[in-house]
């Protein structure tokens, strides 16, 4: 068997598409979207995350407001801000960029975001909100994940899912919308035994572990569909590369269908982000929300 890829990269320029339209249909009503981006520190990779998700938020249409702070400011500075952006009536979503530096509690950060500009949806209400079944603000990469699923598959009741890992950022959100769309779930760790034959069993896998490439070829059930969420930076052959969580080749020939490294699930990511800010502009305005862009 040969794997239908999912091209993430093509789905997300749909999705900001669909944006786009929507964000000017807010502008004819004299509302502008409004994304803030909170950067502490220097870290090269969250400084490349938050100029590219400066550019996309200016792309399709929306105001973009940049928050770079030195790696010394306090938390109670940080909070400040926070506190500032959530009564701004021009920003409807609001991103702090982690990791935060070690002298933040960034429980305490996120969760003095204001629940309806919390586009990341890690605050602690959208977290009950989601594990309830309720309308949230729902983590972009398992929203993008899970559109991707959908387009795949239709409906995905009663399918077995595996998610790899146990965060909050992606596993533990990723098991809930999967949960809430009738999969029957199955959340591995790293104490998980035998992950080889539990992952065999899956209709869907979802790889969020952070190893390059240990998912192989025969962990994977024929026809399967696997979702790579894993962005791994390695060196090989002297040259920089993203690796996923899958080895590729393998994994394509005996899955049904699975997304690629880099083209899959990274740019639905922000393609997500940017949709959570439109929706939360709709709902902080009181206006019908675009279609299929929340769960
Ligand atoms: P974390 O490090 O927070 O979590 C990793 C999870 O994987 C943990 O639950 C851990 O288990 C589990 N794990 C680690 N090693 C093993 C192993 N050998 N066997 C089984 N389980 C294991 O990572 P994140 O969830 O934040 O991210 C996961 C991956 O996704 C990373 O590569 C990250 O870069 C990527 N990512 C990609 C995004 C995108 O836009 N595509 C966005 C966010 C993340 P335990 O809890 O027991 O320690």
């Amino acid at each position: 068997m040969t794997a239908t890829i999912i091209d993430g990269k093509a789905f997300a320029a749909q999705v900001r598409a669909q944006v786009t339209t929507h964000v000017a249909m807010l502008k004819e009503k004299g509302i502008v979207p409004g994304l803030a981006v909170v950067l502490v520190g220097n870290d090269p990779a969250s400084d490349v995350y938050v100029t590219s998700k400066g550019k996309m938020t200016r792309e399709v249409g929306m105001e973009g407001f940049e928050h770079r702070l030195p790696d010394t400011t306090s938390e109670a500075d940080l909070l400040a801000l926070i506190d500032q952006l959530n009564q701004d009536d021009k920003v409807h979503g609001i991103l702090v960029q982690l990791p935060l530096p070690a002298h933040m509690d960034s429980a305490k950060v996120i969760n003095a975001l204001d629940p309806a500009k919390d586009v990341d949806g890690f605050h602690i209400l959208n977290v009950g909100l989601l594990g309830t079944g309720q309308k949230a603000m729902v983590p972009c990469t398992p929203l993008g994940s899970l559109m991707m699923l959908r387009d795949h598959h239709g409906s995905l009741s009663g399918l077995h899912a595996v998610v790899l890992g146990r965060s909050n950022i992606v596993g533990k959100p990723m098991a809930q919308l999967l949960l809430n769309d009738s999969c029957t779930v199955t959340i591995a760790h790293s104490r998980t035994k035998d992950l080889p034959a539990l992952c065999r069993t899956a209709d869907i896998l979802v790889a969020a572990v952070g190893r390059p490439e240990m998912v192989t070829g025969d962990w994977i059930k024929p026809g399967a569909t696997v979702i790579d969420v894993g962005i791994n930076r390695i060196e090989r052959d002297g040259k920089k590369r993203l690796m996923g969580d899958v080895e590729f080749a393998s994994a394509a020939a005996v899955a049904g269908a699975i997304t690629p490294v880099p083209g899959g699930v990274g740019p639905m990511t922000i393609a997500c982000l940017l949709a959570n800010t439109v929706t939360a502009c709709c709902r902080a305005n009181g206006l019908a929300e675009p279609e299929g862009l929340t769960p």
